[in-house]
């Protein structure tokens, strides 16, 4: 029996792209030893998207269609079509053709191999403006930063091949803000990357605004890591050092003045130093009841959150 391959794909207001995508992906993807099943979730598209997708469906068995009850979003709507997936193996893809279908075959090449997930990494950004690709690449810097050991690979989006068991993991994992691909690192198994040169939009324009970018980088960060609230405790502590290396030299330099009646610094200057360092350990008292919030917050956040500990890929035995 031939192994099924699901794609998933997203529609908002994609009336121009509906006919012109069902037909390259079928086309770029015939020669395949495959079944195919397409999952096309309509995201509560204002425009024809719908009906254009029923009718294509005369013509495509294999098209299953998700119709959403509003618009939810990219991520909610590629949640969506990944929970009515079937098959062994699962692409999801946007529907503007900027993420290759001719690229399938190669994903399938590597998933035979043995790869589990196989990302597909955009090596250049056709047409994208200057600003766009520095805000992403800003994005994938911040977010390494943040990730400890789970590493969210650089400009790679929702496209990737993934086994039905990774696939399975990830919709285990509960969280409510849903961030694909941070979600699929976290699960694991068999990696690799492959490359592509990303074209432009072919029909529409982009749905994405500064805005809804800004908000998926801060989901991304702040669903993969409490590594931000950590940034308090740091904080505390090296600015307890300084201050304590402060509160030191006041000590010693005003010792040092006072038994070799020096006066490198007047009195109302010791006074001020000491009233500064006053306050300064009001501050530090704050810092460190910040700190102990944020770290509880952060435990409270992975209580809630409830990802599994530990995921096993197989066990051995002789
Ligand atoms: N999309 C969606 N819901 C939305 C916005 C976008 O399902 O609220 C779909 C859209 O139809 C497309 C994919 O998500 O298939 C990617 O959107 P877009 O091409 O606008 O993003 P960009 O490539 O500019 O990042
Ligand atoms: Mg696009």
């Amino acid at each position: 029996m031939k192994k099924l391959l699901s794609i998933v794909v997203p529609m908002y207001n994609e009336e121009k792209m509906v006919d012109l995508f069902l037909k390259t992906l079928t086309t770029d993807l015939k020669d395949l030893n495959y079944d195919l099943e397409i999952i096309a979730v309509n995201d509560g598209s204002k425009d024809q998207t719908l009906n254009l997708l029923i009718k294509a469906q005369e013509i495509y068995p294999q098209l299953v269609i998700v119709n959403l009850s509003r618009n939810f979003g990219h991520e909610g709507a590629i949640a969506a079509g990944l929970s009515v997936t079937k098959g062994d193996i699962i692409v999801p893809l946007d529907a503007d053709l900027q993420d290759p279908p001719s690229l399938i075959p190669t994903l399938i090449e590597k998933y035979e191999e043995g790869y589990e997930v196989i990302n597909a990494k955009r090596k250049s950004r056709a047409g994208e403006s200057a600003f766009k690709k520095g805000t992403a690449n800003l994005f994938y810097k911040v977010i390494g930063k943040f990730s400890n050991k789970v590493k969210v690979p650089n400009n790679v989006g929702h496209f990737r091949l993934i086994s039905r068991r990774v696939l399975d993991e990830v919709i285990k994992l509960n969280d409510y803000v849903r961030v694909f691909r941070a979600e699929v690192p976290y699960v694991g198994f068999l990696t690799t990357t492959i490359e592509f040169e990303r074209p432009l939009r072919k029909e529409g324009k982009t749905h994405y605004n500064v805005k809804m970018m800004t908000d998926l980088a801060i989901d991304s960060i702040v669903s993969t890591s409490i590594e931000p609230l950590k940034l308090m405790t740091k904080f505390t502590i090296i600015y307890g050092l300084i201050y304590l290396l402060s509160v030191i030299s006041l000590i010693i330099l005003f010792g040092v003045d006072k038994g070799l009646d020096l006066t490198l610094i007047t009195n109302t200057h010791y006074l001020i130093w000491l009233i500064a360092e006053i306050m300064g350990l009001f501050f530090l008292i704050i810092c460190f009841f910040f700190a102990l919030i944020a770290e509880y917050l952060g435990r409270t956040f992975l209580e809630a959150q409830k990802r599994p500990f530990f995921i096993i890929d197989k066990i051995i035995k002789k």
